[in-house]
Parts: C-alpha cells; sequence; structure tokens
C-alpha cells in the first residue's frame, strides 16, 4: 500500500541517481572505522571495527546503540574508512572515459 502526503503526487515524473561527496558521506554516517579486528577472543564486536553496534544491531535481542530501535526495524547505518590516498570508483569508470574522450576530441 502506497502512502502519500498532501500535496505529493502518485506518479513518478523523474528519478535521479548520483554519488554522495565525501562531505555528504560524512554527514550521514555515525562512526569512523578504525579497527580491522571485526571479534574479540570471545566473539563480540570491537569497538571501531566494521561490526561496530553504532552500525546496527548484531543481536535479534539488542537494540541498535544508534537509533534504539531492534535490529528488524533498524535500517543499519553507515560508517566509512578514510583512505591514505584517494581511489577511483570503478562504478565509474565508463563515465570517466567518456569525460577523458569528451576533452579529446
Ligand atoms: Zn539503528
Amino acid at each position: 500500500m502506497a502512502q502519500t502526503t498532501e500535496g505529493a503526487s502518485e506518479i513518478v515524473e523523474g528519478l535521479r541517481f548520483s554519488f554522495m561527496t565525501d562531505e555528504e558521506v560524512r554527514k550521514h554516517n555515525v562512526l569512523k572505522i578504525t579497527n580491522p579486528i571485526l571479534l574479540d577472543s570471545v566473539g563480540r564486536p570491537m569497538p571501531g571495527g566494521l561490526y561496530d553496534p553504532l552500525l546496527g544491531p548484531m543481536d535479534e535481542q539488542a537494540p541498535c546503540k544508534s537509533c534504539g530501535q531492534q535490529s528488524f526495524q533498524c535500517p543499519g547505518h553507515c560508517g566509512h574508512i578514510d583512505l591514505v590516498s584517494p581511489v577511483y570508483n570503478p562504478l565509474l569508470f565508463d563515465t570517466n572515459q567518456r569525460k577523458r574522450n569528451a576533452r579529446i576530441l
């Protein structure tokens, strides 16, 4: 069942996807990943690791440490990793190639 709000149309007139900037990524995430170790010696998530509870609960009974919801309601939360040097996004290779070709012509 679709939900609408007053003034909203049920007809989609357009759709656009784009990549977020670095600033937008940092604004929408809850954790900087700094720990390469995922779990401690007894299987608990390490703080700052990829399984940090701030990113969402791993246990169905535990509330999320970011939004407080149970695992089925929590949408999950983004973290980020600062890389030591810039890297190309492989999803943008075709776009980058088209831009390079456009400049050469
Ligand atoms: Zn959550």
